[in-house]
């Protein structure tokens, strides 16, 4: 089964973690694939080849989406090369955290530049050329509606502006037949966030099924969303937070 057989997705901050596990499953669906990364050429070419082997064909950008310029030339790009963009998905994103006096004074654009303002701009850019059947997925976390601890306000209030924006975009584009829908992990087992690291007991103490989740089971979550099967999925928020909320 090739559910994406003929799509085009778009990965933005797709080469590590969470991002990279997509990037692999739009590719083993069978959707040729763009990959947007902001620095790490070797992971990034190392995921390349990997995707090369299952997608009809793969293009990498690397690009700082915080500069909205420069994203806008990235998604350009995409749409020169493939013609079509079927399936956004928006999953770079950036914590600053610490005590609230701390923060430095551009800390707030910078986290919203990069966490608010990139996932918007690329669905603006991307639904333009959408076509029936389109897909925008976004990546917020689960800190949105709980937070365990202090010094997390500047990340979880970018992360829940995305529950509006999604809600917004499913009004404007579902008469096109476009849905979009925001995926809220929990932990998840990635560099910026081991499951060995000096926060996993901390990260994991709230949660119902006591481990980190792995990008995989998220990458499951946001092909389900990606598919034909979700069509009459919109404006929807997934939390997958091992129970979390529970
Ligand atoms: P990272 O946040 O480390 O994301 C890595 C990917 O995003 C890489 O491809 C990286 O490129 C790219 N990226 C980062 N910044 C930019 C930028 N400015 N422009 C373009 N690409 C960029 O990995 P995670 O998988 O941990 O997190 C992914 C998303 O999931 C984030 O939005 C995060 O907030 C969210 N999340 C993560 C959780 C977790 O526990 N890990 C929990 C809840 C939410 P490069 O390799 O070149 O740097």
């Amino acid at each position: 089964m090739r559910p994406l057989a003929g799509k085009v997705a778009l990965v933005i901050g797709g080469t590590r973690g969470i991002g990279a596990a997509i990037s692999r499953r739009m590719a083993r669906d069978g959707a040729a694939v763009a990959v947007v990364y902001r620095s790490r050429s070797v992971e990034a070419e190392c995921l390349a080849g990997v995707l090369r082997e299952q997608a009809s064909d793969v293009l990498m950008i690397q690009v700082d989406v915080g500069d909205v310029h420069a994203l806008d030339r990235a998604i350009d790009d995409v749409v020169r090369h493939f013609g079509r963009i079927d399936v956004l998905v928006n999953v770079a994103g950036i914590a600053i955290t610490g005590p609230l006096d701390d923060y430095a004074d551009d800390a707030f654009d910078r986290v919203f530049a990069l966490n608010v303002r990139a996932p918007f701009r690329a669905a603006q850019k991307a639904a333009a050329v959408m076509p029936h059947g389109g897909r925008i997925i976004t990546i917020g976390s689960i800190v949105a509606d709980r937070m365990p601890g202090a010094g997390g306000t500047l990340y979880a209030a970018s992360k829940a502006a995305l529950g509006g924006m999604t809600r917004g975009l499913a009004r404007d584009l579902g008469a096109r037949g476009i849905t979009a829908n925001l995926v809220q992990p929990g932990p998840i087992d990635t560099e910026r966030n081991p499951a060995d690291g000096p926060n996993a007991d901390l990260n994991r103490a709230p949660l119902a099924i006591p481990r980190h989740g792995s990008p995989v089971e998220v990458a499951s979550l946001v092909a389900y969303l990606a598919s034909a099967d979700a069509g009459f999925v919109t404006g929807a928020t997934y939390d997958i937070d091992g129970g979390w909320g529970a």
